[in-house]
């Protein structure tokens, strides 16, 4: 197994319900390293630009508001097969779906307010990294 970085978000909904630490301590105890974090809101445009693969889904624009509705947790995670490992402790898109253990069961709401964001590929985590952590991590 290689080594990998990937990208979480701690989304607007769970970051109104107070669940930041519980999510990061969910992160930390699987044994996934934080290497940068951030809170921010985005922008409209920086919505936009990071799910601009979903631009044609018909859920588009209520993505785009709900990820720009508050502030949100950006954090660029690494560890071996991180990408694998965090999206299986995020669990399904659809909260309904998610396996007990997981975040999104935890702490989403539904399949749009799910709590968090991680990349689906080791080369979009790499991108999604640098997405938001531009000027370091590029070792
Ligand atoms: P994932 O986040 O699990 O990779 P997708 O990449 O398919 O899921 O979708 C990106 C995000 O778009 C989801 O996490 C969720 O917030 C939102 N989304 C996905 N499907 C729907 C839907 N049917 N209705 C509303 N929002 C959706
Ligand atoms: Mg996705």
């Amino acid at each position: 197994m290689a080594v990998e970085r990937t990208l979480s978000i701690i989304k607007p909904d769970a970051v109104e319900q107070n669940n930041i630490g519980n999510i990061l301590a969910m992160i930390q105890g699987a044994g996934l390293k934080i290497l940068g974090m951030r809170m921010l809101h985005l922008t409209r445009a920086q919505a936009q630009g990071f799910y601009e693969v979903h631009k044609e889904r018909p859920f588009f624009g209520e993505l785009v508001e709900f990820m720009t509705r508050g502030p949100v947790v950006v954090s660029a995670l690494e560890g071996e097969d991180a990408v694998a490992r965090y999206r299986a402790l995020m669990g399904a898109t659809n909260p309904d779906d998610a396996d007990e253990g997981t975040i999104r069961k935890a702490y989403g709401t539904d399949v749009g307010e799910n709590a968090c964001h991680g990349s689906d590929s080791i080369e979009n985590g790499q991108i999604e990294v640098a997405y938001f952590f531009p000027e370091y991590l590029l070792k």
